[in-house]
């Protein structure tokens, strides 16, 4: 069983990549791929566990990208982690959350809340500062009762803290996991919520664009867009993926290895490192 889509707490998951992949062995993946978001931080860490566990680690990465001013997510598979390329892709990553976690404290400043920065840098356990680590600083605070409450104060759509991050084109995108060695895959195409022809014109982009693979299966999902995902990866010529996207336990529906088996009648994107 493959699963090529999860996250550690080096980015916004709860197990460490060690606890991850024990997790994995037990639910009876055979090969996992770590692919925290806009890190490779969890991956060395990661591939000593699967060694000690006698599973098979894949080195990935799911980079944040935008598409016609849409947020989509492309994931990197089998990357060269000694990249320079890879190395300096994340780096600018960094530098969009970095640039936007300043604009979420300096509102919050401006709403006779100082120290947000700071404040909310205690409670990340990786680098990557998010919405989350705001909420809870604002809770400790005293500012919201709860995480609804700071996401509808304060963070949520239309609040001060709604703050667009400027994230890379997606070609782009695509030529950073190429250049770095990698299979790039479309990261989770039924969750975008677009019409299929606006589906269908993204998918062809990403095609032209050098993107290789579309996730067929992330997550428990209905068998109706299983068989949708198969034909648009069909008619593109593009590989399938499969993964549960596992951020922590307690969330049955994205548990590592717990999603349906990638259907016949497509590719799988391993056969392209294999
Ligand atoms: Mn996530
Ligand atoms: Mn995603
Ligand atoms: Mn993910």
């Amino acid at each position: 069983m493959y699963d090529l889509h999860c996250h550690s707490d080096q980015s916004d998951g709860i197990l460490s990549p060690e606890q991850l992949v024990s997790r994995a062995k037990a639910n009876n993946v055979a090969v996992l791929a770590l692919t925290d978001h806009d890190t490779v931080k969890g991956v060395a860490r990661a591939k000593a566990q699967a060694g000690a566990e006698g599973i098979s680690l894949v080195a990935g990465i799911e980079f944040s990208s935008q598409w016609q001013g849409r947020g989509v997510h492309i994931v990197g598979l089998a990357i060269d982690l000694d990249s320079p390329v890879l190395f300096q892709a994340i780096a600018h990553q960094g530098q969009v959350r970095e640039k936007r976690a300043r604009q979420i404290a300096g509102r919050l400043e401006r709403l006779g809340i100082p120290g947000a920065l700071e404040g909310a840098r205690r409670y990340a356990s990786g680098d990557q500062l998010g919405r989350p680590h705001f909420a809870r600083f604002l809770i400790d605070e005293g500012h919201a009762g709860n995480m609804n409450q700071a996401f509808k104060r304060y963070l949520g759509a239309g609040k001060p803290g709604d703050i667009k991050q400027d994230w890379p084109d997606f070609g782009t995108v695509v030529d950073w996991i190429t250049e770095a060695g990698g299979v790039a895959v479309l990261a989770h195409p039924a969750k975008y919520k677009m019409t299929r022809s606006k589906l269908c014109a993204m998918v062809q982009h990403f095609a032209d664009s050098g993107g290789r693979a579309i996730e067929i299966v992330c997550s428990k999902q209905s068998p109706d867009i299983t068989a949708n995902l198969v034909k648009i990866a069909s008619k593109f010529g593009l590989h399938g993926s499969c993964g549960s996207d596992f951020h922590s336990p307690g969330q049955p529906w994205q548990e590592l290895g717990g999603f349906g088996s990638l259907p016949a009648g497509v590719p799988p994107v391993w056969e392209l490192w294999q």
